[in-house]
């Protein structure tokens, strides 16, 4: 997609501190890091959020979460992480192209939502 900064990202036409890549994903730092490590998890194809996927995603889908625990352990949480798939206007999702967030660091990384 011509107007998507994560296609963009993911196409090495904006710069990015890359933390892996495959045939089906690209991971980076984000840049406003929440937490001491901090990485997005995309799809290389345009797929705008979760609530865009069908069953023929499925491969990528598991790529997304299969390298989670391995990108988690070189980038400084081996104990644990969090993943976040923020979806739609009422996950907070701001990028339109489905990512994953694996966030963590040294020390737990906090209550998962605070009560509305
Ligand atoms: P969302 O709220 O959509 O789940 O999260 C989007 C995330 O993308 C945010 O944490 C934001 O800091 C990150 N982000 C947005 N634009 C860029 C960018 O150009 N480069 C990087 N590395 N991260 C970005
Ligand atoms: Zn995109």
């Amino acid at each position: 997609m011509t107007d998507c900064v994560f296609c963009k990202i993911a196409q090495g036409e904006i710069p990015s501190g890359k933390a892996y890549e495959d045939d089906l994903v690209y991971a980076f730092h984000d840049i406003h890091p929440l937490r001491p490590t901090h990485i997005l998890v995309i799809p290389k194809k345009h797929i705008a959020s979760l609530a865009e996927t069908t069953a023929a995603d499925e491969p990528v889908l598991g790529r997304l979460l299969s390298v989670a625990q391995r990108l988690a352990t070189e980038n400084g949480s081996p104990e644990g992480f969090r993943a976040i798939i923020n979806t739609g206007r009422i996950g907070g999702q701001e990028v339109p192209h489905l990512h994953l967030h694996i966030v963590g660091g040294a020390t737990p990384v906090g209550p998962m939502l605070n009560k509305a």
